[in-house]
C-alpha cells in the first residue's frame, strides 16, 4: 500500500472523494461507472487495430464527452491509444 490515494473529483458526478489512483468514482456512482466502463471497453474489443476517437465512442453508446474524457483517464484503460 503506497500512495496514490487521496481526495479525487468523481468522474460522473464531480463530488470529491477519498479513493487511490485506479479508483475513478465516489461510491454512489462507482456501479454505473464500472458499466459504463465495460461498456467502453467491449466497444473498443470490437474494433481490433481500429482507433476509435472518443467523439466516436461518445456518440456511439450514447456516454457524455466529459465521462468519456474521465474514462479514458482510467488506469484500466493504459495500452489502449484512444485519441
Ligand atoms: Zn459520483
Amino acid at each position: 500500500m503506497s500512495g496514490g490515494s487521496g481526495i479525487k473529483a468523481c468522474a460522473l458526478c464531480g463530488r470529491a472523494f477519498f479513493g487511490t489512483s485506479e479508483d475513478m468514482a465516489c461510491g454512489d456512482c462507482e456501479g454505473r461507472y464500472r458499466r459504463l466502463r465495460d461498456q467502453v471497453r467491449e466497444y473498443l474489443w470490437h474494433q481490433p487495430g481500429q482507433v476509435a476517437s472518443i467523439d466516436q465512442i461518445s456518440a456511439d453508446l450514447g456516454v457524455p464527452m466529459k465521462i468519456m474524457r474521465e474514462l479514458m483517464k482510467d488506469p484500466r484503460f493504459k495500452g489502449k491509444e484512444i485519441d
